[in-house]
């Protein structure tokens, strides 16, 4: 199992249009490796894609069966040999229960977590007979409850579940499952949101609002690179016995206080 993850020349890395995915992706592109970036922002994956040697763009909405069984196909025709893939995709919302429509509880929960079902399913189909690793970017939200934070902290708790139970079922074919559980990282997740936003403009940069939200919570960020880093010890041969596994990288976040 081990030596087949550390040999794939074959990754597929979703969410790598920006942030995480990205980082991870760049991290992974070395050494000959074909990495496949998907993401449903087709733009920006095609200028992700460019900007790495090797990397194939895959458009995809992680939430599509169908799109993910046509993504399949795809990179089978193409002669992918994949050993390895990293659920990075997904979405973040700040509103409070009572101001937060179902519609909008689905919407982050199809994204966070039916991606992530859908990732496994395809994953495993993706490995055929052989072994391979998973690794999903979860949450330390996911242990720890944010108010107004909701839908988000929910998805990403499950996504913590079906890591265990994935890592359970798909022991036997040689698959390992982990999740890391970041806290806060600097990636344009952030820079979406309207109280970040209201941060920049009122301190005057980027960098500014990420200092005050530092201060305020007690915990540096991450940066997309830390977890790219982590990312790829869960696929090497180093992490042959970890599966159902969670990494938490966030300066203590968790831990309370
Ligand atoms: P990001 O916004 O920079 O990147 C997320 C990527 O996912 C984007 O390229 C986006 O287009 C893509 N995406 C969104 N919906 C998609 C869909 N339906 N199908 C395919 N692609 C889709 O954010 P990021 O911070 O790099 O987030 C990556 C992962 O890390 C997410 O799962 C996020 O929840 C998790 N995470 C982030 C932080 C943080 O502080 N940034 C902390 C903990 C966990």
């Amino acid at each position: 199992m081990a030596s087949q993850n550390q040999t794939s020349k074959d990754i597929l890395v979703t969410g790598a249009a920006s942030g995480i995915g990205f980082a991870t992706a760049r991290h992974l592109a070395t050494d000959g490796r074909r990495v496949w970036l998907a993401d449903i922002d087709a733009a920006r994956l095609d200028a992700a894609a460019q900007s790495l040697d090797g990397a194939v763009a895959v458009p995809l909405d992680v939430c599509d069966e169908a799109g993910w069984q046509a993504a399949v196909e795809t990179m089978r025709n193409d002669g992918a040999n994949v050993r390895a893939v990293v659920h990075a995709a997904g979405i973040s919302a700040a509103a409070p229960i009572a101001e937060t429509s179902l519609s909008e509880w689905r919407r982050i929960h199809a994204v966070n977590l039916d991606g992530a079902f859908l990732a496994i399913k395809f994953s495993a189909e993706l490995f055929c007979e052989g072994g391979g690793a998973i690794v999903h970017i979860a949450s330390a939200s996911g242990m720890r409850p944010t108010a107004g934070a909701a839908a988000y902290c929910s998805s990403k708790a499950a996504v913590r579940m079906l890591t265990r139970v994935a890592a359970l079922e798909l022991k036997p074919r040689g698959i390992r499952v982990n999740c890391i559980c970041p806290g806060g990282v600097r990636t344009p997740m952030w820079q979406s949101m309207d109280f970040f936003q209201a941060a920049v403009k009122r301190l005057g940069s980027v960098d500014a609002a990420y200092r005050e939200m530092e201060t305020q919570g007690g915990c540096r960020f991450a940066t997309p690179e830390d977890i790219a880093a982590t990312v790829a010890f869960l696929l090497s041969d180093a992490a042959k016995l970890m599966t159902g596994a969670e990494v938490v990288l966030d300066d203590g976040f968790t831990l309370g206080g």
